[in-house]
């Protein structure tokens, strides 16, 4: 059976144990490939590897490290098929999404910051012809990289691409869960030639290899992207050590929809939000609150077009949804929904495991799941659920929805629908959300600034933000 390596020093290495774990296809249930269940000694001999790599790394020109980053994004591109397969295999979605977005923004990633570094620039400060303040902006070393399971590939070089191109180097703790694609993406480094060191990437649990990676002394910047709990326990490590920190965590992101909304444009949106990646992305609508005059119709409507959804093999074209990430998590999905019908929800459609043929039979799928009547404050409408459910809850006016909406600890992202732009503006501005989308949404732009208010994290990241955040600034004051 394959074994999946850690990439150290340009090398593809067993972890120093010596143990490995099973990685399991969530389609098919089966046990594939071989994780190395990397600890504290791997950690520290990737962060030496990077630690000595940063000599020259941050030596080099911004366009010498440019280079070496478009080429590596180069030959992502030539193993684009292989990434797709593997993407799919891992995470369980379908092979057509991951075509569509993971891999080619992995790619993407590394040419937006190679050019952005390009770009980047810092402030002068002129003190009435006295002196002359300049802002040097200078990478830190070490940079520790965390990143989850639901957008593999994506969220990892989301990380990774910034801080090279800021100059630092890396070491990156992918999800155990979703290991693969971040193996291949090793394998690229070394057919790029990538240089030694600079990139490295250890596998594991993340208690114990993350957990080792975010207190490591010689590791000063964090950037993490994950569940809110796992972001408090690495901010308790990180803080004391005053490590640098980007924590980019859960949502419980409000979708909703006025009545003089373009009713079809917000149905097929409310469709995309809730189920899209099984559910499974950071930013999904998964509250979706929508006006008391339009409530029956658009409740009818949303029923009818999520019916037509087909949840199957991810290597079908066909197939909507794929399977939900391991066994673990439909679990939690399956348990969160029996806890809406305790309490009172109805489930309108959906809600159940579904069993599939042949070789998917013990593959992990859940029917797309819509609840209603349950009250805002309810477990089930205030509780990050990560899956193929949404709940919808009815409103009356513009400022009680705005309270609804703002009601739950999160802040990551909302969407709102309306055809009354004066509303679209006061709206955005009111819910308490990093993220705003008027009439559509998760549309991206590389450039703006992502992140999450209150339990959804600290910091942007984005653009020249990430450029800012994997650097540090320096103050040079020249007297005249
Ligand atoms: P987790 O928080 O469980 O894990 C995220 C990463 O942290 C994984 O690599 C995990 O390793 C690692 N980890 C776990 N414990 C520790 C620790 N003590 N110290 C250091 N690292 C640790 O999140 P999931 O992987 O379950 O991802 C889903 C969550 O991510 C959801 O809450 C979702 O909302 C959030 N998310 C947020 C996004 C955003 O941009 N705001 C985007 C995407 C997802 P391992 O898996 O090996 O345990």
């Amino acid at each position: 059976m394959e074994k999946i390596q850690n990439y150290i020093n340009g090398d593809l290495v067993p972890p120093m144990s010596g143990e490995y774990f099973n990685n399991i296809s969530p389609s098919t249930g089966e046990v594939y490939s071989l994780i190395p269940d990397s600890d504290a000694n791997d950690i520290d001999l990737a962060v030496s590897s990077a630690k000595d790599a940063f000599k020259i790394w941050s030596k080099l020109s911004k366009n010498e490290r440019y280079d070496h980053i478009m080429h590596l994004a180069d030959v992502i591109d030539e193993h684009f098929d292989d990434l797709v397969k593997a993407e799919s295999k891992d995470n369980g979605k379908p092979e057509w999404l991951a075509r569509a977005v993971d891999i080619p923004r992995a790619s993407e990633n590394f040419r937006f910051f190679a050019t952005a570094s390009l770009h980047f620039d810092s402030e002068i400060h002129e003190m009435d012809g006295k002196a002359i303040n300049y802002t040097l902006r200078q990478p830190i070393g070490v940079a520790g990289c965390i990143s989850p399971w639901n957008l593999p590939i994506y969220l990892l070089t989301w990380k990774i691409a910034p801080a090279l191109a800021a100059g630092n180097t890396v070491v990156a703790k992918p999800s155990e869960i979703t290991p693969m694609t971040a193996f291949h993406f090793s394998q690229i480094c070394q057919k790029a030639d990538f240089p030694n060191g600079v990139i490295n990437i250890v596998h594991g649990f993340g208690n114990k290899a993350g957990d080792a990676l975010s207190r490591h002394p010689d590791v000063p910047i964090i950037s993490f992207t994950g569940g809110t709990i796992t972001g408090e326990k690495i901010a308790a490590v990180a803080a004391p050590m005053f490590k640098k920190l980007s924590l980019e965590l859960g949502g419980k992101n409000p979708n909703i929809v006025f009545e003089d909304a373009d009713f079809d444009n917000a149905i097929k949106m409310a469709v995309k939000a809730a189920f899209s990646n099984q559910g499974q992305i950071c930013l999904c609508g998964s509250r979706l609150f929508v006006q008391d005059s339009i409530y029956s119709d658009f409740k009818s409507a949303f029923v009818k077009e999520t019916k037509s959804l087909k949840v199957g093999d991810p290597k079908d074209n066909t197939s909507n949804l794929g399977a939900i990430v391991s066994e673990e998590h439909m679990n939690k999905i399956l348990s969160c929904i029996d806890h809406a019908k305790k309490e009172g929800g109805e489930i309108l459609i959906g809600g159940k495991r579904l069993v599939l043929d042949g070789e998917l039979k013990n593959g992990y799928y859940i029917e797309p799941t819509i609840i209603d009547g349950l009250s805002v404050d309810s477990q089930t409408n205030q509780e990050e659920i990560f899956g193929p459910v949404v709940s919808m809850i009815p409103f009356k006016t513009e400022e009680e929805v705005i309270d609804l909406a703002n009601s739950t600890k999160f802040g990551l992202s909302a969407s709102l629908f309306s055809r009354d732009i004066s509303r679209a503006h006061r709206v955005a501005a009111a819910i308490d959300s990093g993220v705003v989308w008027v009439n559509t949404w998760m549309l991206r732009d590389l450039r703006i600034p992502f992140g999450g208010m209150k339990s959804s994290g600290v910091g942007r990241e984005g653009g020249f933000k990430s450029l800012q955040f994997f650097t540090e600034s320096k103050n040079v004051c020249i007297k005249i």
